[in-house]
């Protein structure tokens, strides 16, 4: 076994990789080609930087390459990322064009590449138009979107519907972000990677550390939540559920996490009213961290008793996934993905009012040792379902079920 493979042996499980090696091996040599837009910065691209060396690994002659355009296009491309996730963002005949040349570009010099790749994974709308531009492909193409679709704007859909439609068959996270289409449509849910510096092991001393740096006394209970600043993320409703809990457990803190909010206005105004919320309660810490803090969320998150994340609305939310992983029940909105982790009275929570998060709150805390046995069963469930070695699983399977 190559030294990757063996360094997720280790974490995610022998058996997990095992599993992989089967898979791969009738697919062993096959040309796989990964488009997205861009090397550095966001979740795909994130994503792609684990999941190409680990098919490598498996020897699936694997390749990354990436779409380029104009500065059009890539208002174009922002503009169908909003749409796609519901907000009204018109596609200007200029914008079109610029999307439609930048796709024509990146054929022209990728076409040999993916003209004869085995299988072609096109990922989100910025280079789901090459398709066209591709003809006397020999492998089978795969449209993989990784955001919340369920409800897009109708002309935009309507638009990127008329490329997608040509895909061999499309992959969607969520049952909830699919769309209808006259293809095979898989659901692929989206995972963590153990090996990342916001999930690997800690020492302890270094969870201490990040406790003293943000005054938090390790020796009292801590509640956490990591979020953005949102409405929809209920930092309201967790400073609520902390306040009551705090009527019997006094000692009870509170740290809520989240990163910058400087292009978001309305991140902002909530940031403001979380502290407002939080003045002059020494136990309650608002937390604005830089965005690549992992090892700081990697540490809060081994810190915390009880980890929340009271979210009213939620795609997946993969802070759940994470501190699961370090072995938290998670205290979890009843909503969206949420659902798909939150195993109720088995893996954490699910809960709709601040009460009912500051009475499981309580519950937890009365029972010490049923905390620790649910977050065994929540690092088991990540384990098993929501580690990037189950996602290149699924993936294998699709392959394995489109090439034969
Ligand atoms: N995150 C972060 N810094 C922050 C807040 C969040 O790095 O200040 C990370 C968090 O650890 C998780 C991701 O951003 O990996 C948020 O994903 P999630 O699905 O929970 O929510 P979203 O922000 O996508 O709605």
């Amino acid at each position: 076994m190559n030294a990757l493979l063996e360094a997720y042996a280790e974490v995610a499980g022998a058996d997990a990789v095992q599993h992989l090696i089967q898979l791969a091996a009738p697919l062993r040599g096959m040309k796989v080609v990964h488009v997205n837009s861009t090397r550095a910065g966001g979740g795909v691209a994130e994503i792609l930087h684990k999941l190409v060396p680990l098919m490598q690994a498996l020897e699936l002659d694997t390749r990354w390459e990436t779409i380029t355009g104009d500065g059009p296009f890539y208002q174009c491309t922002k503009a169908m990322h909003n749409a796609l996730q519901g907000q009204p963002a018109p596609l200007s005949d200029v914008l079109i064009k610029a999307y439609e040349d930048a796709n024509a570009r990146t054929a022209e010099t990728l076409g040999p590449v993916l003209r004869e790749a085995d299988l072609v994974f096109i990922h989100d709308p910025q280079p789901a138009a090459l398709i066209r531009h591709v003809t006397d492909r020999q492998g089978k193409w795969v449209w993989r979107c990784h955001i919340d679709a369920s409800h897009p704007q109708r002309g935009v859909w309507r638009y990127l519907r008329g490329f997608v439609a040509d895909y061999d068959a499309s992959v969607f996270s969520l049952a909830d972000f699919a769309q209808r289409l006259p293809h095979p449509v898989y659901l692929i849910p989206p995972s963590i990677d153990p090996l990342a510096e916001k999930n690997s092991e800690l020492a302890a001393w270094q969870v201490l550390e990040t406790c003293q740096r943000f005054e938090v006394d390790p020796d009292r209970p801590l509640m956490l939540q990591v979020s953005r600043f949102d409405r929809f993320k209920d930092p309201l409703g967790v400073i609520a559920a902390y306040r009551l809990a705090r009527t019997f457990m006094p000692g009870l803190q509170l740290v809520l996490a989240g990163g910058g909010a400087d292009d978001d206005p309305e991140g902002e105004a909530v940031l403001a009213e979380v502290n407002r919320a939080a003045e002059g309660d020494d136990d309650l810490k608002v937390l604005l961290l830089p965005s690549d803090a992992h090892a700081t969320i990697n540490a809060l998150q081994r810190a915390a008793h009880f980890v929340l994340q009271k979210s009213l609305r939620e795609g997946f939310g993969l802070t759940v996934t994470e501190a699961m992983w370090k072995g938290k029940p998670v205290i979890g909105g009843d909503t969206g993905g949420i659902r798909l982790q939150v195993v109720n009275h088995h893996t954490g929570f699910l809960v709709s009012t601040p009460e009912g998060a500051a009475l499981r709150v309580r519950y937890l805390h009365q029972h010490q040792e049923l905390r620790e046995q649910m977050g065994i069963k929540a690092r088991e469930f990540v384990r098993q379902n929501f580690l990037l070695t189950r996602q290149l699983r699924d993936y294998l399977t699709l392959m394995t079920g489109l090439l034969h």
